[in-house]
């Protein structure tokens, strides 16, 4: 494939930069991928890896001559880096990142950029429970969505250089306004993630259920939640402070739903309970339709002794 930008700048080195690095590297996006991460050991690690052609010790350095600025750290670390590297930016580079919240990383970045640069916030619904310099892979966007967020004053040629960059890394682009974003990953991603935490929570209180039935029997669907609630603690209280009022809105609709199948439960009524098992089966069959994940029992995981 044809390289799309001359220098990237991977700001942050963790599950979602590296993958982009192992990526870009794989298809030949980028003349040269510059890298840095807050901590020497994690910029240790990386260079041992060898996915960055170079990783430097300072945000102000990365970002010399990058004609694209990836910014994959947490969201409560955006505006101080954004402040860091501003009078350092090439003039018509893109600054973009890649945070699971828009409306609070769109305000802390954008009013901090120099004008002639293009500011183009991105969201990809790529992730592992998996994160740091280790986790990284080349496919991880592979048939997923990546989500962009130009405002009607981006520049469009910058907007569509950013977007031939995720598709050729095998992401779908959509794009998307802000606030949209927000709820729609609320519903999606957010308040899933939170009930996920809280059933494992509420398992590992359970005095009545030992830790050892929990283990041993958790295929039967909690298994799935321990994976999700074994997902980084720093990143999700960041989104979860960050996309409060999306996030309280969908909980709220939750705790009611909640009641009224705690409701038919306590009445008996299965017609409820049937009704609703139907709608959500359906749902869950439009999800495979659209290809975001396989129909193959117990999501195709092969069984050991198999
Ligand atoms: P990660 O694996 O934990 O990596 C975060 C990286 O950011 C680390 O290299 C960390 O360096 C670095 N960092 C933290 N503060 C920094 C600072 N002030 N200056 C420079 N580097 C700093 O995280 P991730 O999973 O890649 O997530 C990164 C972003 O992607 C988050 O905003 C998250 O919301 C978003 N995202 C994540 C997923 C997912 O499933 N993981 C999916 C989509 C989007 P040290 O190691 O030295 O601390």
């Amino acid at each position: 494939m044809t390289q799309i930008y001359d220098r990237v700048a991977l700001i942050g080195l963790g599950l979602i930069a590296s993958s982009m690095a192992h990526a870009m590297r794989k298809h030949g996006l980028a003349g040269e991928i510059v890298g840095t991460a807050r901590s020497a050991e994690t910029r240790e690690i990386a260079r041992q890896i060898g996915f960055c052609d170079r990783v430097v010790d300072s945000v102000e350095e990365a970002v010399k001559d990058a004609d694209l600025v990836v910014l994959a750290t947490p969201i409560s670390a955006m505006a101080g880096i954004a402040n860091q590297m501003k009078a350092h930016l090439m003039p018509g580079a893109t600054v973009t990142d890649v945070g699971s919240v828009k409306r609070a990383v769109v305000d802390a970045i954008g009013p901090r950029l120099p004008d002639g640069v293009h500011f183009i916030p991105g969201h990809p619904l790529a992730g592992t429970e998996h994160s740091g310099p280790r986790s990284g892979f080349a496919e991880l966007f592979e048939g997923r969505w990546c989500i962009l967020l130009p405002d009607g004053t981006t520049d469009i040629a910058a907007t569509e250089r950013l977007r031939s960059l995720w598709e050729a890394m095998g992401s779908n682009v959509d794009l998307m306004e802000p606030d949209h974003h927000d709820l729609v990953l609320a519903v999606t991603s957010h308040a899933p993630h939170l009930i996920a935490y809280t059933m494992v929570g509420v398992a590992d209180d359970l005095r009545r259920v030992t830790d050892s039935e929990v283990i041993k029997y958790s295929a039967t669907g909690f298994r799935d939640f321990t994976r999700i609630a074994a997902s980084d603690p720093t990143m999700w209280r960041d989104v979860f402070l960050s996309n409060k009022d999306a996030t309280l809105e969908i909980l709220g609709r939750f705790t009611e739903e909640l009641f009224a199948l705690q409701r038919a439960i306590r009445t008996g009524d299965g017609d409820h309970l049937h009704a609703y098992f139907t709608k959500t089966r359906a749902i869950r069959r439009g999800i495979i339709e659209a290809g975001q994940d396989t129909d193959a029992p117990d999501f195709g995981r092969v069984k050991a002794g198999r």
